[in-house]
């Protein structure tokens, strides 16, 4: 799992997920699809707050698996924030 704190990779991640436009699919309990609007691939995302109070995620592209903050992840974020706005209304 990789902490989300904004930091250079997160917003570089943030960039990219803007651009790329990929397709997110909610996949159970606080995990996505994240099909990549770039290469097709589907990738497996999961987003979940800590104890500490930050989120973390994981994703399990090859980005992902080196603990790096990528693009699916963040479009994952998009979709998960509004649907825990949905839940709260
Ligand atoms: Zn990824």
């Amino acid at each position: 799992m990789v902490k989300l704190e904004m930091n250079k990779q997160l917003q570089g991640a943030v960039r990219r997920a803007a651009q790329i436009h990929n397709t997110v699919k909610l996949a159970g309990q606080n995990a996505y699809t994240v099909i990549s609007g770039h290469s097709r691939e589907a990738y497996r995302g999961t987003l979940r707050k800590g104890v500490d109070g930050f989120a973390w995620a994981w994703c399990n592209c090859p980005a992902g698996q080196k603990s790096m903050v990528c693009h699916h992840i963040i479009s994952a974020g998009w979709v998960h924030t509004a649907i825990c706005k949905m839940r709260k209304s």
